[in-house]
């Protein structure tokens, strides 16, 4: 195939030439004078991005390790944690916390929705011998395309007036969809570098609050490779106490460079553009966005149910053959039935606009039912939006 392919789906995304240029470099020593810098600098610019003063950490592993970190370094053999099934992923930390002799009570949702606030708030109230001992909610449900407002989930931890932990996968939303973990309250806070953050896989991170410090002091699940104590002496300095991801760090250092030129308000409202764009085409075309509530609209991916009796994995294995362009497929309980349209990262107006294009032509090529018009309809929206900021200036 000629061109670039389409990696279109929400993670791992389209990793930038400057990252991938900042990575090539030879294998350095991680324990010579040179790398304490680049390992300060690393954990350094992570903190701006999680918006937190707070300490961060660094595993070379993949998110799923950075959720099991969250929990074993806080929590005690047969604590209850409240989990809320807002999809795939949460429904996978949940079987992760169970695995760990945690005593998750699950809050059984429909996944067209993100959290509802006010039903963690009544569990919560109900709690009042306070055996809960963590609140763990996913922001954004990559598998749903729906977005939770953790803002709220905090506000109901305080309105019960619970002591819980408050703990938040951000691994398809840290660097794509506004988060703040100091200014909401997070204790622990879970993240990836594959998504938002532009990086190949390999990299994820725990933001960490004194509350949930002073928690690990005391937690009694058993830990050793994930034990944020092991980090923090090495840390001090940049150091890690095993082999780092060195050459992950230096893209990281870059991609965080480039976060902050554009501004993370400027990255939020690009992927929030990205987001209505891409819904837009979807009504269009006649579809359905799986997320049933605008409030949750995610910014970072679009999840798409197919029409009854059409299959989403044929639609794809089209677009894949005939445009060289992955999409997303649908997870579990919703396998077969939606495709993900992953616009995060390193994305802008053009590549979002060929993204929607072999959507369109995939339509029309499987004989999915739908009507013409979606990519206008994206490309009015993208180009209506650009003539009034010009007119502003
Ligand atoms: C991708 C993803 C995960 C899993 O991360 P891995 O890096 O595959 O372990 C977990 N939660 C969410 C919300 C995700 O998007």
């Amino acid at each position: 195939m000629a061109g670039r392919h389409f990696l279109q789906i929400p993670g791992p995304t389209n990793v930038p030439d400057r990252v991938l240029r900042a990575m090539d470099y030879p294998t350095m020593d991680h324990r010579g004078p040179a790398f304490g810098a680049l390992g300060s600098k690393a954990l350094e610019g992570l903190r701006s991005v999680f918006a937190t003063k707070g300490r961060v950490v660094i595993y070379p592993a993949s998110g799923t390790g950075a959720w099991e970190a969250a929990l074993v370094n806080t929590l005690s053999p047969g604590d209850h944690v409240l989990m809320y099934e807002t999809g795939h992923f949460a429904s996978l930390w949940k079987t992760l916390a169970e695995r760990l002799d945690l005593k998750p009570e699950f809050i059984e949702s429909d996944w067209r929705f993100g959290v509802d606030a006010n039903v963690v708030e009544d569990r919560l109230r109900a709690d009042t011998d306070k055996a809960i001992k963590a609140v763990c909610v996913v922001h954004n449900e990559t598998s749903t395309g729906c977005a939770s407002r953790i803002e709220d989930v905090r506000a109901a931890i305080d309105a019960a007036g619970h002591d819980a932990l408050l703990m938040v996968d951000t691994i398809s939303s840290l660097a794509s969809i506004d988060y703040r973990h100091d200014d909401w309250g997070v204790d622990v806070t879970v993240a990836g570098s594959q998504k938002g953050l532009m990086l190949p896989p390999g990299l994820s991170f725990n933001a960490v609050s004194e509350k949930a410090l002073t928690a690990s002091k005391t937690a009694g699940l058993k830990r050793s490779y994930w034990s944020w104590d092991e980090m923090a002496g090495p840390n001090e300095t940049g150091y890690f106490p095993y082999t780092p991801a060195t050459n992950l760090l230096y893209g990281l250092v870059e991609a965080i460079d480039m976060l902050h030129e554009e501004g993370l308000e400027n990255v939020f409202a690009r992927h929030q553009r990205h987001g209505e764009a891409a819904r837009r085409a979807v009504q269009a075309w006649g579809l359905e966005v799986f997320c049933n509530n605008p409030a949750h609209y995610s910014g970072s991916l679009t999840a798409v149910l197919m029409p009854e009796g059409h299959s989403a994995d044929a639609f794809r294995k089209t677009t894949l053959e005939h445009f060289d362009m992955s999409l997303g497929n649908g997870l579990s309980k919703i396998a077969d039935k939606v495709f993900r349209i992953g616009h995060l990262g390193d994305f802008n107006d053009l590549m979002l606009s060929a993204t929607l294009s072999g959507v369109e032509m995939g339509l029309e090529l499987s004989g999915v039912p739908y009507q013409r018009g979606g990519v206008l309809a994206a490309l009015d929206y993208l180009s209506a939006r650009d003539q009034v900021s010009v007119a502003a200036e």
